[in-house]
């Protein structure tokens, strides 16, 4: 095993836009982003983003885009284009109900079903449809997910932090969509991405150890996961979901690469972890199986149907398929 799984190989970790960072203070620059037409708007709803028949993001210029009536700023400047022009996506007002208090968050974020899908493809030009970021993130080029994800990232945000955290008060949008400010006490606040571990565990016999939850479809498998808790590093919070969930000790832990998983706010930070130990029991509450798999095994398992391995934007898969040496088809 050497160097690390290039980030920028990943689905949604490739960079490839100008965050423009330094123009989100400038209060007319969306204004003025939008009277002109190279300017280009992307749809964002829910996890979902608009696309075209060919499964590309659309791009609409600003004269494309009906302005839904909205009590809130939707629009986030994405970024800039190598020929200078603006990128900005659109929050259209989706019709979930605002969260509630101690709603669950996205734990074994890459495999969770989407509850809520998006909204119908009613109102859109003919030829264009919302389409889960999850399902097209694998075949974005570096462009389209470098849009994609932060518009994802951001509305998701904007969605569940309507306001101040510190007195309740309402908040409202600034910097460009970029942070939120309370009307009443003036905080600001930011974006928050929750890190969230995730490890493919290779034993002395170079066997990978996988696992079923309790919420998954039938024969779905896949690499550990879990959020990092307060107060702790990387590679105890491997350390601690391995042994929590499998029983399992882990000893060395390598870093491997990361991935931006917007659904709604994590962060995957991937890693190889050498076990020290082999024998299995699951928790039984997030786990209900976990078992080693040879190269052979594995592959055995998913022609035969058994296995049907993570899906192919994310990381997971790409750890499984860097200690499997190939392409799981
Ligand atoms: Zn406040």
């Amino acid at each position: 095993m050497t160097g690390v799984i290039v980030p920028d190989d990943l689905p949604l970790s490739r960079a490839g836009v100008d965050r423009a960072a330094l123009s989100r203070t400038d209060d007319g620059f969306v204004a003025a982003a939008l009277t002109d037409d190279a300017t280009r708007v992307l749809l964002v709803c829910d996890g979902a983003v608009v696309t075209t028949t060919g499964s590309r993001v659309a791009l609409l210029p600003p004269s494309e885009v009906r302005v839904p009536a909205s009590d809130d700023d939707g629009w986030l400047l994405l970024g800039r284009g190598e020929d200078g022009e603006t990128y900005l996506a659109l929050r259209v007002p989706d019709r979930r109900p605002a969260p509630r208090v101690g709603e669950a968050s996205d734990v074994l974020v890459h495999a969770v079903p989407t509850e809520v899908g998006p909204p119908t493809a009613s109102g859109l030009p003919d030829g264009l449809t919302w389409t889960p970021l999850r399902d097209i993130g694998a075949d974005l080029t570096a462009h389209e997910a470098g849009l994609a994800t932060t518009a994802v990232a951001l509305d998701a945000w904007h969605a569940r932090h309507p306001r101040c955290p510190r007195c309740g008060a309402r908040t409202r949008v600034a910097q460009s969509g970029w942070t939120r400010v309370c009307v009443d006490d003036g905080s600001e606040h930011y974006p928050r991405t929750d890190p969230a571990v995730i490890m493919a565990v290779v034993d002395a016999d170079d066997r990978i150890l996988l696992g079923h939850a309790a919420h998954w479809p039938a024969g779905r498998w896949s690499t550990l996961a879990g959020f990092v808790e307060a107060g702790e590093s990387l590679e105890h919070a491997v350390r601690r979901e391995v042994a929590e969930e499998t029983g399992v000790l882990v000893g060395e832990v390598s870093y491997r690469g990361s991935q931006p998983w917007p659904f709604p706010a994590s962060l995957m930070i991937g890693f190889r972890a050498h076990a020290l130990s082999t024998d299995v029991t699951v928790d039984g509450v997030e786990l209900t199986e976990a078992r080693w798999f040879s190269r052979d095994e594995l592959a055995e398992a998913v022609r035969s149907g058994d296995v049907i391995p993570p899906g192919r934007a994310s990381i997971a898969r790409a750890l499984v398929e860097e200690w499997f040496g190939g392409t799981l088809s």
